[in-house]
Formats: structure tokens, sequence, C-alpha cells
């Protein structure tokens, strides 16, 4: 019964694609009657300013670019969408920094999130009692917390870079060195506002229309557009100190990075104290003023730190990243924990480096690479980045296979995360699809390329791909792209018919956010 149930749903949602490909020539002119009309671009200067993304690999020209005023203007343009005899796609664009045009809408309509927030600065409302923010969708992360900070809190869970939407994100998962402890953003949510498929506007959480709920976090923008999200707030710290420690071996280097995120560390225990746990392996010395963080080595810190890098056999070193919080009411204390926990980690001994900076410098590190970059012209320039998601039980033979056998060519060097997260702090019936262990490591390969070099680095992400699916190395791609069904279908395992079910029961007619193809590779 399930699989004729799965045979006819996917039958039904192969047809709806043929018809469309045959129907979508360009948009129904009745759409320009719509009282939206005026808000409605089809100038090529519009439709070229949303046809690629931070990836810089794909090109998708949409027919229009909406700009909305208000969350009625995108419900008018999906209803008008949903009940036209010819559907045509339309895709929410929050800051444009997907990598294989995700927020693209072929022969369709690209929503201008951010146009909501224009002229009117309502879209961040701070309740100091309940310890939440309602948030537009189309806000950015540094303007949440700018505004929150205002009432002295702050939300816990955060991206490496802030520069992103709320609904950009929460439409992913939203991961950084706080997972760990807080879980990804997308264990912070409360509440949101939905537009579905069908053009219908509605309220969802845990326990109101809970399946929308749960399908949209971390769903690519298949069910619905957020328009609103209730956010956990606490309250925020002054300072941060940042800290880097240096390690030439793997298993040192994870065994300390899992006593750190571990749940088991009991209250008073000093390995408690990291608010933030990340990982690199540094690859080149050149990486080491790298856009993540230029400013985190001084210029003797970096003599140091280059005399380990080439000295190692293998010319790369491994360093946990961790960040401990406090105020100026604390220091004394948190100095004497810090010192405490130093003392039970392994790295190489007088390789800690430790900066003091305000809360706001660190979480907005990145920005200041994003500056430099743009000065240089580099910010736009082909992003071939690969995310995974590894199991703690394979991370070695991940590590030999990938970080010292594909990678060990220099040729296409650039930044290499690597650190666990809890699995409890997730919840695994959220979209966003995690490895079935306890622990597992996030790998993320964020490499810049030149026109020589961008093939390098396609195929040797397909190497790594191919290695661990030869090792049996059960992954999950994080920010996830395949070009087939049969890798989607594997993506989601046993919650592909889920998918099915809640795609159809949102969006029928399969009219949002098709740049991630997760349907459009049946036709
Ligand atoms: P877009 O790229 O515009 O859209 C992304 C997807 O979400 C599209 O499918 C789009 O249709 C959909 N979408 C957009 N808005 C909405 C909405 N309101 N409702 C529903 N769907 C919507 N990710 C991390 O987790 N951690 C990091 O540390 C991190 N660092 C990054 C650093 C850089 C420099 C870059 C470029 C990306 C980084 N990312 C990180 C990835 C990033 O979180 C995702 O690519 C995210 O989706 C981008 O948000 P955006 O606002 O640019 O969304």
């Amino acid at each position: 019964l399930k699989n004729s149930f799965k045979f006819s749903l996917i039958y039904t949602l192969v047809l709806i694609l043929q018809t469309r490909s045959i129907s979508l020539a360009s948009l129904p002119q009745d759409l320009f009657h719509l009282k939206i009309a005026s808000k409605i671009h089809t100038d090529e200067q519009f439709l070229l300013s949303v046809s690629t993304d931070y990836g810089n690999l794909t090109t998708s020209i949409p027919d229009a670019v909406l700009y909305p005023s208000s969350p009625q203007d995108i419900s008018s343009l999906i209803r008008f969408s949903y009940n036209s005899s010819n559907p045509f796609p339309i895709a929410p664009r929050g800051n444009g920094h997907s990598i294989n045009g995700q927020a693209s809408a072929p022969d369709g309509v690209v929503i201008n999130m951010k146009s909501l927030g224009y002229g009117h600065n309502n879209g961040i409302n701070v309740s100091i009692v309940n310890r939440y923010v309602d948030v537009g969708g189309e806000q950015l992360w540094i303007d949440l917390l700018h505004e929150t900070l205002k009432y002295g809190l702050t939300p816990r869970s955060w991206t490496d870079y802030l520069h992103l939407t709320v609904g950009g994100t929460l439409s992913v998962g939203g991961i950084s060195g706080q997972t760990s402890r807080y879980g990804p953003q997308i264990s912070n949510v409360i509440e949101l506002d939905v537009i579905t498929g069908k053009g219908e506007m509605i309220t969802c959480s845990k326990d109101q229309n809970s399946d929308l709920f749960l399908a949209v976090l971390g769903g690519m923008g298949q069910f619905g557009i957020i328009t609103r999200a209730r956010i956990i707030l606490s309250p925020a710290p002054q300072k941060v100190h940042w800290i880097r420690l240096v390690y030439t071996d793997v298993v040192t280097f994870t065994r300390d990075q899992e006593r750190l995120i571990s749940t088991e560390n009991s209250e008073g225990s000093p390995l408690r104290l990291f608010n933030y746990v990340e990982g690199s392996f540094l690859v080149d010395r050149r990486l080491l003023g790298s856009w993540r963080s230029p400013q985190f080595f001084t210029d003797s810190d970096y003599d140091r730190m280059s005399q380990l890098v080439t000295e190692d056999g293998l010319g790369g070193v491994y360093y946990i990243e961790g960040a401990v919080y406090y105020t100026d009411e604390i220091t004394v204390q948190v100095n004497q924990e810090l010192e405490l926990l130093l003392g039970e980690l392994s790295y190489v001994p007088d390789y800690a480096f430790i900066r003091n900076v305000s809360y706001v410098e660190f979480l907005d590190r990145v920005h200041d690479g994003e500056l430099k970059l743009r000065e240089l012209g580099e910010w736009e320039v082909p992003h071939p980045w690969l995310n995974l998601f590894v199991p703690k039980s394979r991370i070695l033979d991940f590590d030999a296979g990938v970080i010292k056998g594909i990678l060990s060519n220099r040729s296409a060097a650039g930044i290499i995360l690597m650190y666990p997260m809890n699995r409890n702090k997730w919840d695994d019936r959220m979209s966003t699809m995690i490895p079935d262990e306890e622990i597992f490591y996030t790998f993320g390969l964020l490499r810049s390329a030149s026109r020589e070099n961008l093939q390098v680095m396609i195929d040797e992400n397909d190497k790594i791909l191919q290695f661990c699916n030869l090792a049996g190395i059960k992954y999950k791609q994080y920010l996830p792209h395949y070009a087939t069904t049969k890798g989607w279908m594997k993506h989601f395992g046993t919650k592909w018919n889920n998918f099915l079910a809640l795609k159809a029961k949102y969006d029928p007619e399969l009219i949002l956010s098709p740049g991630s193809t997760i349907l459009s590779s049946y036709i």
C-alpha cells in the first residue's frame, strides 16, 4: 500500500512538471492587472539582479521580480499562480547567499524578500518579558543582533556570517560553533508565519499546524515562505574570550573537541565553559589570515603558526576555535575557569591564542573579511562549496581519505571546517537531514575559485562524495544539492515519502523554490 501511494504521488508530480515545462514560456498577462502589478518588475536590470547567487556557478533569469511591501502581496502572487491554468514557479530570495541557484525561479517570479523591510522599521519586535523576538523572514541576522542588544538580549544560535536573512538560514538549518550547545537556529524557533504554495497565510508552531512548522524549518523553501519567526532570546554577554588551540594530530584534536561539547559535562566542570566550539584544518599558511577572520592572528602569532604549519609532516595543523562569553562582573571568575579548562586540554604546548573582543565583534567577525575581499574584487568569484555532516564513528577515516588524501593537493586550497555537534540538540522531525549518530561532524570545504582551478575543485568535491560512498560513510549533505532524483531520495532516506506527502499538501502545484531541483529532476 505504501509503495502504491508513493508511486501514484510521484506519478502525479511528474505529470505536473511535464505539463509545466511545456507551458511556461511566459507569465500570464492577467498577472499585470492585479493590485500588486506596480510591484512586479520585468526590466532587464531587475531580472539580472537576481539571476545568480554567492556560488556564482549558475545563471537563471526569471521572467519577473516582485518587490512586496507586505506578506499579503506575496500571498496574492502565489494565489494567482496556484489558481492559474498554467501555474508558474515562485522563489523567495533572501540575501542570495546560496551556492547552486536555490533561490532562482526560471520562467517564473523571484520575490525580493528584503523589500518587505524597505521604508519601515517594524520587522523586529522584542518581548522582554517572554524573552523572544518576532522578526520578519526578510531581516538580516546582523540587524536582529543589534536590535535585540538594545534590550540586553540576544538569540543563542548563529551562523558564522550574519549578513544572511532569517528566512534564508531557517530554510537550511543555521549552524555555527554554538550549535553543539544551543542547537541549530531551527531548534531555537517557537512559532512561524508561513505563506504556503496555495497562498494561504498560516501561523504554525510545535502545537499548531505542527507538520507545516517542522517541514518549513530546514525545508529549502519547499513548503512555504517564512514571513515571521519567533525566536528564543537569552541575556546578552558583553565580551568574549575568542580562543584558538593548535593540534598536530587529528585524534587529539577530535577527542578534545568532543570533550568540550559533551552534554555529560557536569555543571561546574571547566569543560562546560565554551559557548562555541568549532575547528579547522589549516592546509596552507597563506590561509592564516583568511577571510573568515583576518583579524585574529597578530604578526608574531602568524610567524609562529607558519613555522608549525610548514614543519608538520603533512603540511597542515588543526585548531579548535572556542569562545567563552562573559560580562564585566564575572571576569575574574571566568579567567580562573578558563585557566583550569586549558589545563585539561592537549593542544601543542604554548599554542593557545586568546583574543578579548566584544560580543558583536566576535559574532560579526566574518564581515571584515568580506569587506577586504570586496575591495580586492575577490568576493564575487565562483564558490564551489561543499558541506557535509559526517558521523563521528567515521571521522578518522574521513580525515585520512579526504583531508590527508584527496585534499593533499595544495593547488586548490581553501578553508576547511571540521567540528562536532550533538544530535540531541536537533529535532529530527524537521527537514534538515542529519546522520543517525549521537555526535556528528560538520565538514565545510569553503573555497573561492578562479577560472583556472574551478574545475579542479568541482572534481575534488565529486571525488570526496565518491570516496564516502565507496567507504560506506553515511554522510548527509548540508545545504544539499543533487542532480538526480536518486540523490535526493537517498538524502531524505526514510523521510522521502513524508517529503512528497507534505509537498502535495502545502505546495501541490510545485510552485515554490524550484531552484533546489528536488522535484524537477524527475523530468
Ligand atoms: P537565499 O540564498 O536567498 O535563499 C536560500 C533558500 O531559502 C532558497 O531556496 C530560497 O528560496 C529560500 N528562502 C529564502 N528566504 C526564504 C523565506 N523567507 N522563507 C522560505 N524560504 C526562503 N550557513 C550556516 O548554516 N552556517 C554558516 O556559518 C554559514 N556561513 C555562510 C557564509 C557565507 C559567506 C555564505 C555565502 C553562506 C553561509 N551559510 C552558512 C549558508 C547560508 O546560511 C545559506 O546559504 C542561506 O540559505 C543563505 O541565506 P540567504 O538569506 O542568502 O538565502
